[in-house]
C-alpha cells in the first residue's frame, strides 16, 4: 500500500517539475512555475519519508532547520546582480551532498557491491565532485574573490585533460577491484583537481554559461545516483536538471556566438580576452549631449524603444527607466522594450528586472520580433547595454562578436546611449555605434542620468 501510495505522489511531483519548466519559459507565468517546482519539491521530500523507515527524525529535522535558518536570509537579501553566484553556490552544495552520498553508498555497500553498481557510482561521483569544485571556483570568481581573468598557461589544457584521465583510470581500477577501497579518495581528489582547472581557466563575465553546464552536470550525477539507490524521482529529476541545464548553455553559447564545443571544452572567455584587433578611437569624433538635449528630442518622439543592458542593472536604473516611460506614454508615445537574450549577466536577466519595476509583459519585445521595428522608431534609448547593440557583430568578421546576432539599434531614426564612459561592454570591444551621426551619447550612471532626464523633462 505504501509503495502505492510512494509511486503515485513521484508521479504526481515529476508533473509538478515538467509543468513549472514549461511554465517558467514564459514571463507572465514564470512566477507560477517557480511555486509549483517548490510544491513538486515538497511532494517528492515527503514521498521519500514514506517510502523509507526513518530511524533519526532529529537529525533530519535539525537538517532542514539549519538549512532553512542559513538559505532563506541568503534567498531574500541577495541582490539581483548577484544571484549567478548564489546559484552556483547552489550548485557547489547540491552536487557535494550527490557526491557524498555516492561515496556513502560505496562504503555501505562493501564488499557486495556488483560492477554496474560500482560504474554508475564512480560516474556519479566523478561528476559530484568536479562540479562541487567548480562551482566554488564559478562563486570565487563572480563574487571578485578570485581574479575574473581566464588562468591560463602552456600546458593547461594538457593538464587538465591528464587530471580527468587519471579521475577516469582510477575509476576503473577501483571497478575491477571493488575492495580497494584506498582508490576512492584519490579519485575524488583528481576529480575536484578537474573541476578547479577546468573552471579556473574561463573568464568570470563568462561564468553564467559555465553555471548552466555545471547545473547539467549536477543534474546527470543526481540521476546517475537515482539509479544506484532505485530511486526514480531522483533519475527523473535528475535527468530533467540535466538536460535543461545544457540546452539554457546550449542557448546561451548560440546567443553569444560561442560554439558548442567551446562551451562544453571549457575554453569561454580566453578568446575574447585576448582580442584586440577591433579599430582603434583616433581621429573618430563621439557627440556627447545633455538630459536637456535628450528631453528635447523626446518632445516630439511618437516611438520609443528602450534597450536595457547589464548597466541597467548594475545602477538598478529600471524604476527610472518606467517612469521615464510613463511621461512618454503619458505624452502620446508608443513604448517598447527590446529584450537581447544575453542582455546583462544571466538569462532573463533584464525581464527579471522590468518585471520588478512593474513594466507590462507586452511591453517586452524578444530580438526577432523587434528588430523590423527599429527603422520606423523615432529614438532607441539604450540604458547601460553594449555588446547587445554592436554593428561589428554584422560587419566586421575579425570581430569576437561576428555573428552574434543583435539588436538593430543603429536603424533607429536616432540612438541616445547612456553609459559612463567609452569603455567596452563585456566582449571588450568597441562599439560603432557611439560615433554614428544619429547617435547621442549621455554619460553618466544610468539612474542619475534618467532622474535627470525625468526632471528636466517636466520643465
Ligand atoms: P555589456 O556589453 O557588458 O555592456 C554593459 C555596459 O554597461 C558597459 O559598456 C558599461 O559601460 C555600462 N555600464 C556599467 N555600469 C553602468 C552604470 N552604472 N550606468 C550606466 N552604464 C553602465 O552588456 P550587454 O549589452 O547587456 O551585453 C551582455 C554581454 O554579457 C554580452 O556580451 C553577453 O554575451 C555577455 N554574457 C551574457 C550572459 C547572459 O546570460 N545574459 C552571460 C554571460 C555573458 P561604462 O563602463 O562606460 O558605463
Amino acid at each position: 500500500m505504501n509503495d502505492t501510495v510512494v509511486e503515485y505522489l513521484y508521479i504526481l511531483a515529476v508533473i509538478f517539475f515538467v509543468i513549472s519548466l514549461k511554465w517558467m519559459s514564459e514571463v507572465k507565468t514564470s512566477r507560477y512555475g517557480n511555486w509549483i517546482a517548490a510544491s513538486g519539491m515538497g511532494v517528492a521530500i515527503g514521498a521519500t519519508l514514506l517510502a523509507y523507515q526513518i530511524q533519526r527524525v532529529d537529525l533530519l529535522v535539525g537538517a532542514v532547520v539549519v538549512g532553512a535558518v542559513i538559505g532563506m536570509p541568503i534567498a531574500l537579501r541577495v541582490p539581483m546582480t548577484a544571484v549567478p553566484q548564489r546559484t552556483a553556490v547552489s550548485h557547489a552544495f547540491g552536487s557535494l551532498a550527490v557526491a557524498l552520498v555516492g561515496t556513502a553508498e560505496y562504503y555501505q555497500r562493501l564488499p557486495n557491491i556488483d560492477a554496474f553498481t560500482l560504474t554508475v557510482l564512480s560516474g556519479e561521483m566523478i561528476l559530484g565532485y568536479l562540479t562541487f569544485m567548480g562551482s566554488c571556483v564559478a562563486f570565487a570568481k563572480l563574487q571578485g574573490l578570485l581574479p575574473g581573468r581566464p588562468f591560463s598557461f602552456g600546458p593547461r589544457n594538457f593538464l587538465s585533460l591528464t587530471t580527468l584521465g587519471a579521475a577516469l583510470a582510477l575509476a576503473v581500477y577501483l571497478i575491477a577491484n571493488p575492495t580497494h577501497s584506498f582508490i576512492l579518495p584519490v579519485m575524488a581528489f583528481f576529480a575536484v583537481l578537474f573541476g578547479f582547472l577546468l573552471v579556473m581557466g574561463i573568464g568570470g563575465a563568462d561564468m553564467p554559461t559555465v553555471i548552466a553546464i555545471l547545473n547539467s552536470y549536477a543534474g546527470m550525477s543526481a540521476a546517475a545516483l537515482g539509479f544506484v539507490l532505485d530511486n526514480q524521482i531522483l533519475i527523473v529529476a535528475g535527468a530533467l536538471d540535466g538536460s535543461s541545464g545544457f540546452i539554457l548553455a546550449m542557448i546561451m553559447s548560440k546567443a553569444m556566438n560561442r560554439s558548442f564545443t567551446n562551451v562544453l571544452f571549457g575554453g569561454v572567455g580566453a578568446p575574447v580576452a585576448a582580442h584586440s584587433a577591433e579599430p582603434s578611437a583616433a581621429g573618430r569624433t563621439v557627440q556627447a549631449f545633455t538630459v536637456e538635449d535628450v528631453a528635447t528630442a523626446l518632445e516630439n518622439a511618437k516611438s520609443v524603444i528602450f534597450v536595457p543592458g547589464y548597466g541597467m542593472a548594475v545602477a538598478q536604473a529600471q524604476h527610472v527607466v518606467k517612469e521615464v516611460a510613463n511621461r512618454l506614454q503619458a505624452s502620446g508615445a508608443d513604448v517598447k522594450y527590446a529584450i537581447h537574450p544575453v542582455a546583462g549577466r544571466m538569462p532573463g536577466h533584464m525581464n527579471v528586472l522590468l518585471a520588478e519595476a512593474q513594466v507590462p509583459y507586452d511591453e517586452l519585445w524578444e530580438m526577432d520580433r523587434i528588430n523590423p521595428l527599429f527603422p520606423e522608431t523615432d529614438v532607441a534609448i539604450v540604458v547601460g547595454a553594449n555588446d547587445v547593440t554592436n554593428p561589428a557583430a554584422r560587419t566586421r568578421p575579425d570581430s569576437p562578436l561576428y555573428g552574434m546576432p543583435i539588436l538593430n539599434v543603429d536603424k533607429a531614426k536616432s540612438v541616445v546611449f547612456i553609459k559612463r564612459s567609452m569603455a567596452p561592454g563585456f566582449a571588450g570591444v568597441e562599439n560603432e555605434l557611439f560615433y554614428l551621426p544619429n547617435t547621442m551619447m549621455v554619460f553618466g550612471d544610468a539612474k542619475k542620468v534618467l532622474t535627470d532626464l525625468v526632471a528636466a523633462m517636466k520643465k
